[in-house]
């Protein structure tokens, strides 16, 4: 059996359909949302109504039904033209729909999960407190039993899509000595909800179109119907969601990578010094060819981990042990290579542009800027280390 793969007709048809989208409606407004820091309504609206809300989930759930491959086209291409639009996609779909196709039931598929893969719903995830990032499993919000429901207290930090998600999945302490071994709950909280407030919203380095929203919950009263999975595995929730979100980062890395080297190709061929284009200099050429050797690795890794997951389906319940650990372990992997190497592309094809790279407004000083935050958020790169680390020392090799 080959281990060569190739994408379907229908896969190549959305990747044709994104590319023609996004380089006609979403790359003329990137420049001016970037520098106005303001949240791209209308491009965001027209996002929706193409579908790209839900590529990954079942036709049956109002999705696109092209599973998570489709999903990593999507956000590859996103990647290539605008960070912002691939964090506000990706916290709504990697971290909001995923959870809830895997562990909602039946009712709640069809009162969040519908509306949310239409696009008529925007979602986020709430993970981050002020005290508990890395560790996050030491969350402080609490949701105290109240009846049959919970009543929530306490502040989240740091959440994409915050200012404008309808619905966001909160993680609070059930039992908070239990930390993440069953003392963590997920919770379905729309805004409106008495109680739920937003905060501040954060100024940023990048990521300029994207809200980093303070969450305030004083006292927020829930049913029962608002539990997304069991009480106390929160975590496993938050877990699924984030090896999702890992993946499809590494794609959008991939089209950062892509983007980067087009450019520094692009420029190097017309830029003259010393009587000769810049790209016939050594010291450039193995630049670009870093960029592309990075680039054909993380394709192959990318497409490879959405497929099993594809394999794998969204029933936890269907996952093996092993599995469940390799698909963990792949994810960290993507995500901690892709930021980096997506990093590294940007930062050497700024360089080969000399100082109009360092120059406001122009496409490489923005993605340098954009760039920078996939080491850090879904996990901060050395928190991938750790889990490839502990998955090693469990497994070996
Ligand atoms: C723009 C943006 C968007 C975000 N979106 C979301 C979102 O939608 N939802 C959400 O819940 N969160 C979100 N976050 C939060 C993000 O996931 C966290 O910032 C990240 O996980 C790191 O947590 P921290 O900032 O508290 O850093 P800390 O955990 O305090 O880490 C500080 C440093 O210490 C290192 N460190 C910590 N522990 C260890 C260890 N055991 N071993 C080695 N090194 C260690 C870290 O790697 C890091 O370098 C977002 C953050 C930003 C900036």
């Amino acid at each position: 059996m080959p281990i060569e793969f190739t994408f379907t007709p229908e896969q190549e048809a959305l990747r044709s359909a994104v590319r023609q989208f996004l380089e006609k409606e979403v790359a003329p407004v990137v420049a001016a949302m970037d520098e106005s820091e303001s949240f791209p309504e209308a491009t965001v609206r027209r996002m929706r109504e193409e579908g790209y809300f839900g590529v990954p989930i079942p036709e049956e759930y109002g999705g696109l039904g092209l599973g998570k491959v489709g999903y990593c086209i999507l956000l590859e291409e996103l990647g290539r033209v605008d960070a912002s639009h691939g964090a506000i996609v990706g916290a709504h779909t990697s971290l909001g729909t995923t959870p809830l196709l895997s562990y909602g039931t039946e009712e709640q598929k069809r009162r969040w999960l519908v509306p949310a893969a239409r696009g008529e719903r925007l979602l986020a995830f709430s993970l981050t407190e002020p005290g508990s990032g890395s560790d996050s499993g030491a969350v402080q919000t609490v949701a105290e039993r109240r009846g049959d429901g919970f009543v929530l207290t306490g502040t989240k930090i740091y959440v994409t899509n915050g200012r404008e998600a309808d619905t966001v999945i909160v993680m609070a302490g059930t039992d908070v000595k239990l930390g993440p071994s069953g003392g963590v709950t997920a919770f379905l909280l729309d805004k409106g909800l008495p109680g739920f407030t937003v905060g501040r919203c954060e100024k940023k380095m990048g990521l300029h179109g994207t809200s980093t929203a303070e969450l305030v919950l004083d006292h927020v009263e829930v049913g029962p119907e608002r539990v997304l999975g069991e009480v106390g595995k929160g975590f496993h929730v938050a877990m699924t969601a984030l090896d999702v979100g890992r993946v499809s980062l590494g794609a959008a890395s991939l089209g950062g990578i892509d983007a980067a080297c087009a450019q520094a190709l692009t420029f190097a061929q017309e830029r003259t010094q010393f009587g000769l284009p810049i790209s016939e200099y050594e010291a450039i050429q193995f630049k670009l060819s870093d960029m592309a050797m990075h680039a054909h690795a993380l394709r192959f890794m990318v497409y490879h981990a959405a497929a099993r997951q594809d394999r794998m389906g969204p029933d936890p319940k269907k996952w093996g042990r092993l599995e469940r650990a390799q698909k963990t372990r792949e994810a960290a992997t993507i995500k901690c290579l892709g930021s980096e190497w997506a990093s590294e592309a940007i930062d050497e094809a700024l360089q080969i542009h000399g100082g109009l790279g360092y120059i406001r407004g122009t496409p490489i000083e923005r993605a340098y800027r954009d760039a920078r935050i996939s080491e850090i958020f879904e996990g901060t790169n050395e928190i991938q280390r750790l889990v490839i680390a502990r998955d090693l020392l469990a497994r070996g090799l």
